[in-house]
């Protein structure tokens, strides 16, 4: 997995002809993407000529796709991104791993989030990085910078964009492998993320704090639980973690925005593990908790016994 899901060579699919392999018929494609991908590397002549085919016919039902499916939903798509997102949304639902995009979710100055559906019905959050933003590169930097991860990232604004993405997708994966409670990531192409959505028929799961705890203390213990195993196990700090970035679902937290997060061997990650307690600190404490001190948590997190 891991080495296929660089940046660029990663989950670029190139227009080749993956849709008309009669295996994948009808089947979503997570799963088959990176053997699409992989193996290809040698191409007879033959095999040239089919792909020549094979991107015309896909050119076409690009096409048609936007005929067919057009709604407003796409309309506003259309509106708000570039040929290469628009391209790449297009690429998605042609290889089924997009069935529907509805609406907006989530509209920032950074990412959109629109709810969509996959082929077997499962809802779908879609996060757009928008490639226009430069203040958000400027933001960007401290985060990249010291992860070698993304040491060889070039520093123009679109491919450090990609690397967002690709550092929010890997950050998901590690979470998730950690047992912290987190949006599975299921694919992530250039500027476009696709992960599980948290919350039903396309209504979000309300945010820590625009809602009444019934159990803070359950939901505290849990919370300092998937800090200290995303520290240990995953060997991550958020780094922006607060009731902002934490949803509630099935009386748990599920902590999501992760794309900032960095590994702890990151030169500000104590730093950030610092802030983020601070953070989490002062929202419980509100709610009248028998609370922890800063450091106390700071210990469980990063060694003692919890
Ligand atoms: P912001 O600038 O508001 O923090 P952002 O660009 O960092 O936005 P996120 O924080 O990842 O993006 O998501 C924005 C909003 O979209 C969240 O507050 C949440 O309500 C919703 N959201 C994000 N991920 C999901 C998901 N997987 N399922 C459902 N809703 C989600
Ligand atoms: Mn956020």
């Amino acid at each position: 997995m891991e080495a296929i899901q660089k940046p660029n060579a990663a989950f670029h699919i190139e227009l080749t002809g993956e849709l008309s392999d009669p295996a994948f018929a009808g089947k979503p494609k997570y799963e088959h993407v990176n053997h699409c991908m992989v193996g290809r590397s040698v191409v007879s002549s033959r095999e040239k000529a089919e792909k020549r085919l094979d991107r015309k016919q896909r050119a076409y039902e690009i096409e048609s796709l936007m005929k067919n499916k057009r709604s407003e939903d796409y309309q506003v798509i259309e509106e708000v991104f570039d040929r290469s997102t628009l391209m790449i949304i297009y690429d998605l639902m042609n290889k089924r791993i997009i069935e529907e995009i509805h609406g907006v979710v989530s509209a920032g100055k950074e990412a959109r989030i629109y709810w969509g559906k996959d082929l077997q019905g499962k809802e779908l959050a879609i996060k757009i990085y928008l490639t226009s933003s430069a203040e958000f590169k400027k933001g960007m930097i401290p985060y990249i910078e010291g992860d070698p991860r993304f040491s060889h990232v070039r520093r123009e604004t679109r491919p450090l964009i990609y690397a967002w993405a690709q550092k929010e997708y890997k950050n998901l994966r590690r979470a998730k492998e950690a047992k912290v409670n987190v949006p599975e990531p299921l694919i992530v192409q250039k500027n476009v993320l696709i992960m599980e959505f948290i919350g039903k028929d396309g209504e979000r799961a309300p945010l820590l704090k625009e809602i009444a705890l019934e159990d803070p203390q359950q939901i505290f213990k849990l919370l300092l639980t998937y800090v200290r195993r995303l520290y240990q196990k995953g060997g991550l700090v958020h780094a922006d973690l607060s009731e902002y970035n934490i949803m509630l679902w099935k009386d748990k937290p599920v902590i999501f925005d992760v794309a900032q997060s960095v590994l702890t061997g990151h030169p500000m990650a104590d730093r950030f593990l610092r802030r983020d307690l601070e953070n989490l600190h002062k929202f419980f404490k509100r709610r009248n908790l028998e609370m922890y001190s800063v450091d106390e948590m700071y210990k469980r997190v990063t060694g003692g016994r919890n």
